[in-house]
């Protein structure tokens, strides 16, 4: 970064600082801004920020044309790093609950941000569950320790960005016209993840079939609860370029699982069934690979540490996301390189994006070459 941009914002930074922890500063007579005193720690800021969705998202009780969001800012040394929370309703997060959860922490109390174990440790402790609000914190951390290092993280992790898969485009259970339009309207991508479960699951797959050979996943969200027709439906499903199972039973459903995924001609992936690194463990043997969402696990830290996990398990992993910002999803891309899938489609499908980073370039999840999690801010919201 050029010095002089840097010291400008250190010092806009500082004042900003200033106003929230109370950093002294003393206005010398020459008009330039001394820093007297000592520094003062990390410093959280957080906006309730609704998404808008392009489309309203329909699924069996209900439809929605926003999901509630909360954006996240770590501030230290003049540098920003930002983060958000994405909560879903059927989730059990809100706008309420992150918003307390945020408001109890107290990361003044750290004043050296590379001690991210320490910090992301103290954030886990202090209440169960709140795992995207936690990964609001997570993320803005990242992006902070990024930039102090002024490198992107997928660099710090030792990835390389080539290997990054293409990203899957998501078809919902609609009529076939529907599906046909949606399929058109996904030219660009190279993979598409059909949503199943339904006893219209044949029809969905034959009606796209008709239109596109491009290579099809699919997520049936729980729906079978029948091991036998399940396995029928995957030997099906692979005669029709279909490439891997997301979530095919019920989580609770785990000896029908660990049968169905023995005997299955394509990979399974567990979604629903898996949150946090703990869980790696409990779907190994189980699946033969997981759906890893930041919003679900607490943040990067941890989803890279179940990534880790799962490769030295010789697992198949995805990287996935709520519908989100280009903020969580360009933070979830940093992982992508070591990923055999990607489903980072969230920012896609809202309106309203403060933030640009990550992109899909013909298909393929595309890091971009910046500092942190590799954001730039478009439209300033707070
Ligand atoms: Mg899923």
């Amino acid at each position: 970064m050029n010095p002089n941009r840097r010291d400008f914002i250190r010092t806009t930074g500082l004042l900003a600082l200033a106003g929230m922890t109370g950093v002294e500063f003393l206005f010398a007579a020459s008009g330039e801004n001394v820093i007297r005193g000592s520094q003062k720690g990390l410093s959280l800021s957080f906006l309730p920020y609704e998404l808008q969705l392009q489309h309203v998202f329909t699924l069996a009780n209900s439809s929605r044309k926003t999901t509630p969001d909360v954006l996240t800012r770590l501030e230290f040394d003049g540098v920003t790093g930002y983060g958000e929370a994405s909560m879903p309703p059927y989730l059990g997060e809100s706008v309420v609950t992150a918003t307390r959860f945020l408001s109890s922490l107290d990361l003044n109390q750290f004043n050296d941000p590379f001690q991210m174990d320490d910090i992301l440790q103290y954030v886990d402790s202090v209440m169960p569950g709140n795992t995207a609000a936690k990964a609001a914190v997570d993320i803005a951390l990242h992006d902070l320790v990024g930039k102090l290092l002024e490198q992107p993280w997928y660099k710090i992790w030792g990835f390389d960005p080539a290997d990054t898969p293409n990203t899957s485009f998501t078809i919902g259970i609609d009529t076939p016209d529907i599906v046909r339009q949606k399929v058109a309207e996904a030219t660009p991508y190279k993979i598409l993840k059909v949503k199943l479960g339904q006893s219209t699951d044949r029809q969905m797959i034959e009606t796209i079939r008709s239109v596109t050979d491009k290579p099809l996943c699919v997520d049936v969200n729980q729906g079978w609860t029948d091991r036998v027709m399940a396995l029928e439906t995957i030997y099906w499903l692979k005669e029709n370029g279909v490439v891997f199972v997301e979530q095919p039973m019920p989580k609770t459903a785990i000896d029908d699982m660990a049968w169905l995924t023995q005997n299955s001609p394509l990979p399974t992936i567990a979604d629903e069934s898996l949150q946090r690194l703990p869980d790696v463990l409990k779907a190994h043997g189980v699946y033969h690979g997981i759906n890893i969402k930041l919003m679900k696990c607490t943040g990067m830290r941890e989803a890279h540490q179940m990534l880790m996990l799962a490769r030295s398990l010789d697992m198949k992993v995805m990287i996935g996301c709520m519908t989100e910002t280009s903020c969580a999803v360009s933070a979830a891309a940093q992982l992508a390189p070591k990923a055999d899938w990607a489903d980072l489609d969230g920012n896609l499908l809202i309106s309203n994006d403060p933030f640009s980073g990550m992109r899909i370039v013909d298909g393929k999840v595309t890091l971009a070459d910046k500092p942190g999690i590799g954001l730039e801010v478009k439209k300033k919201v707070f």
